[in-house]
C-alpha cells in the first residue's frame, strides 16, 4: 500500500501529549504578567508568536530546570505505533508544532522516538536569557508557525490530513482534507463545516487511517484526493 500523495501534519501540545506542554512551562516558569499575553490571545487580538515572545520573556529559570520539568511529562500509549504505521504504508508526516522544538525532541527522545521531522519555534540561551525565533512563521499569519504554509511545502501541495486540538489548529484546519479533532477544535470544525472525526486516542486515528486508505467510500476518497490549497501562496 502506497500513499506517498497524501500528508499528515501532526499537532503535539494535547495532541501527542496528553496536557499543553507549552502552557504547563509558561505557568510554572513566568514571572506573573504572561496571564495578560494569554488573554489577549485567546480573544484573538495577538497571535501566538507575539504571546509566546512576551510569555517566554518573563521566564528566568535556566533552560536545564525547564527540560527538567518537562521529562515529567508523557505521550499517548498509542502515538508510536500509528508512526509505524505511517512509515509502513509510505505516508508522509511531520509533527508540526507552535509549541518549542527543544522540548518535543527531548520528549521524543524519552520516549526511545528518533527520525521523525518537526517543525515548531526554536527556544535557545543567549547572553544567559531565553530567547525565541520562529523560522516557520508566514508573513500572512499571526501564528509562531503557521500550519497551513508548512503542510503546503512538505505536501508539495498533496491533500493534507490534519490531527489536532486547539487554536494553533485552527489556519490548518480550514484547508484540511480531513482533520482528527478533539478539544477545542472540535467545536472549531463544527461551527465552520469542517470534515471531521473526533479522537481520544491514537489508535483510533491509526484503524482510521488504514481504512480510509484500503476502502475508499466516494466521501473518503475525496479527503485523499482533494487538493491542498493554501491561499497564502
Ligand atoms: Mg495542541
Ligand atoms: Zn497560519
Amino acid at each position: 500500500m502506497n500513499r506517498t500523495d497524501i500528508y499528515v501534519s501532526i499537532d503535539f501540545d494535547g495532541t501527542i501529549t496528553e496536557k499543553d506542554i507549552t502552557d504547563a512551562i509558561i505557568q510554572r516558569f513566568a514571572r506573573p504578567g504572561w496571564e495578560e499575553a494569554e488573554r489577549l490571545w485567546e480573544e484573538g487580538k495577538i497571535g501566538s508568536k507575539e504571546c509566546l515572545s512576551a510569555q517566554i520573556a518573563l521566564v528566568d529559570a535556566p533552560l536545564a530546570d525547564i527540560i527538567e520539568y518537562v521529562d515529567s511529562f508523557s505521550i499517548d500509549a498509542g502515538f508510536k505505533d500509528f508512526i509505524r504505521f505511517l512509515m509502513r504504508s509510505n505516508i508522509r508526516f511531520g509533527i508540526i508544532s507552535d509549541g518549542f522544538d527543544v522540548f518535543i525532541k527531548r520528549i521524543l527522545t524519552n520516549e526511545g522516538i528518533s527520525g521523525i521531522p518537526v517543525y515548531a519555534n526554536r527556544l535557545y540561551v543567549e547572553n544567559g536569557s531565553l530567547k525565541t525565533s520562529y523560522p516557520y512563521a508566514s508573513r500572512n499569519c499571526s501564528s509562531g508557525v503557521c500550519k497551513a504554509e508548512v503542510a503546503a511545502t512538505l505536501g508539495d501541495g498533496s491533500p493534507v490530513i490534519h490531527v489536532g486540538d486547539g487554536r494553533s489548529d485552527f489556519c490548518i484546519s480550514e484547508r484540511a482534507s480531513l482533520v482528527y479533532s478533539k478539544g477545542k477544535l472540535t467545536g472549531f470544525c463544527r461551527e465552520n463545516g469542517i470534515p471531521h472525526i473526533e479522537f481520544t486516542r491514537f489508535g483510533e486515528i491509526r484503524k482510521s487511517v488504514a481504512e480510509l486508505i484500503s476502502s475508499p467510500s466516494p466521501a473518503r476518497e475525496h479527503a485523499l484526493t482533494a487538493p491542498f490549497f493554501n491561499e497564502a501562496w
